[in-house]
């Protein structure tokens, strides 16, 4: 079939839109009609050239819509199947798979620009195209391996729920899977985005008690407050470790960062009591190193933990986090600061870089 879709030649270019080719779902592949898909800082990253990608490619990995065709020996999934896309789709029975942990498969051999059969879907005029992350959804259909579409209720709005797919799950998930807080933690939050708002949101779910947002954009600290931080600190007017370890009588139980700086990596183990946990959310260009005092890891017991896609076991937290957006206990409405049409997805990424939403989606329908 036909379609249009935003295409990524180069690094530093705008990305193409146009009319691509796309092929019926193989086995084990669904097709899916996009609803809705996030404008999220990691395939910007790809954007930018800060990461590694064969191209030419497709980018979005936020997405949702509604399972239109499915292919041979798919058992989990329909047509009319709503459906939230799973960034990491799995094998199912690599190690990392059968002890719960589907985030680290490393079953299958194929590149995750590539279906699992090591080849694409996508062409145009006889070339190849990426798919980025398998689900590749800054485009009006996507074709994904089963597990990468993970089924949620109908009622729920796809314009919302395909944020759940990548910055809630993220910053709720590295609180609720990775860190595992108890009730009553300090909490320090250094980067207010989409996934930090996440992170901060997921705080305030497990009870934290103070959470201390940090960001050098006051309007981000606004959201913040919104999304349940007890402190706003703006790192642009003095040192923000020195004031968390005020606020908190020598540190946080946990700091999250949720940037992928050195910089700001540091400050957040610094920010951590003796005993402390630093959760490492934000995802770095891929050639950044962080430099953090040897020594001072067994002195102080503090741990430094990394966090992807918030720890998700995507086929059950996905669903699990839809419940709660409806049940009313998950904001993700007032994340979503403005909305766009798939042509204009370059001016989205440049109010992305300036900062100036909290998170935008694109529409389809
Ligand atoms: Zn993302
Ligand atoms: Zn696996």
């Amino acid at each position: 079939m036909e379609m249009k879709a935003a295409v990524l030649y180069e690094a530093n270019k705008p990305l193409a839109i146009e009319t691509v080719e796309l092929d019926d779902p193989k086995d084990g592949e669904v097709l899916v009609r996009i609803a809705a898909a996030g404008v999220c800082y990691s395939d910007y990253h790809v954007m930018k050239g800060e990461w590694s990608m064969p191209k030419p490619v497709v980018l979005g990995h936020e997405g949702a819509g509604i399972v239109e065709k499915v292919g041979a020996g798919v058992t989990r999934l329909s047509p009319g199947d709503h459906v939230i896309l799973n960034f990491r789709a799995n094998c199912g029975h690599c190690d990392h798979c059968i002890v719960g942990r589907p985030v680290l498969c490393d079953g299958i051999e194929a590149g995750r620009v590539f279906m699992f059969d090591g080849t694409v879907r996508l062409h145009r005029n006889g070339q190849d195209i990426h798919h980025m992350t398998r689900t590749a959804c800054f485009a009006e259909y996507a074709v994904v391996p089963e597990s990468g579409a993970v089924p949620i209720r109908s009622d729920m709005p796809l314009d919302k729920a395909c944020l759940i797919g990548c910055s809630v799950m993220t910053g709720l998930g590295a609180v609720t899977n990775t860190a595992r807080i108890e009730a009553g933690s300090d909490v320090a939050v250094i980067g207010c985005g989409g996934v930090g708002l996440n992170t901060i949101q997921g705080a305030l779910l497990a009870g934290a008690d103070r959470i201390i947002a940090v960001d050098l954009l006051d309007n981000k600290l606004e959201y913040a407050k919104e999304f349940g931080a007890t402190d706003l600190i703006n790192a642009g007017n003095g040192d923000a470790v020195a004031r968390v370890r005020e606020l908190t009588k020598g540190g946080v139980d946990y700091a999250f960062e949720v940037i992928g700086n050195p910089k700001t990596i540091i400050q957040a183990y610094e920010m951590c009591r003796i005993g402390g946990t630093t959760v490492i959310v934000g995802m770095a260009p891929e050639n950044d190193i962080i430099e953090i005092n040897a020594l001072s890891l067994p002195r102080t017991e503090r741990a430094i933990v990394g966090s992807w896609y918030g720890s998700a076991r995507p086929w059950v937290d996905l669903p699990k986090l839809t419940d709660l957006y409806m049940r009313g206990r998950l904001k993700i409405d007032p994340m979503i600061s403005r909305t766009w049409r798939l042509d204009e997805i370059n001016e989205a990424y440049q109010t992305l870089a300036a900062g100036d939403v909290a998170r935008s989606v694109i529409l389809f329908d």
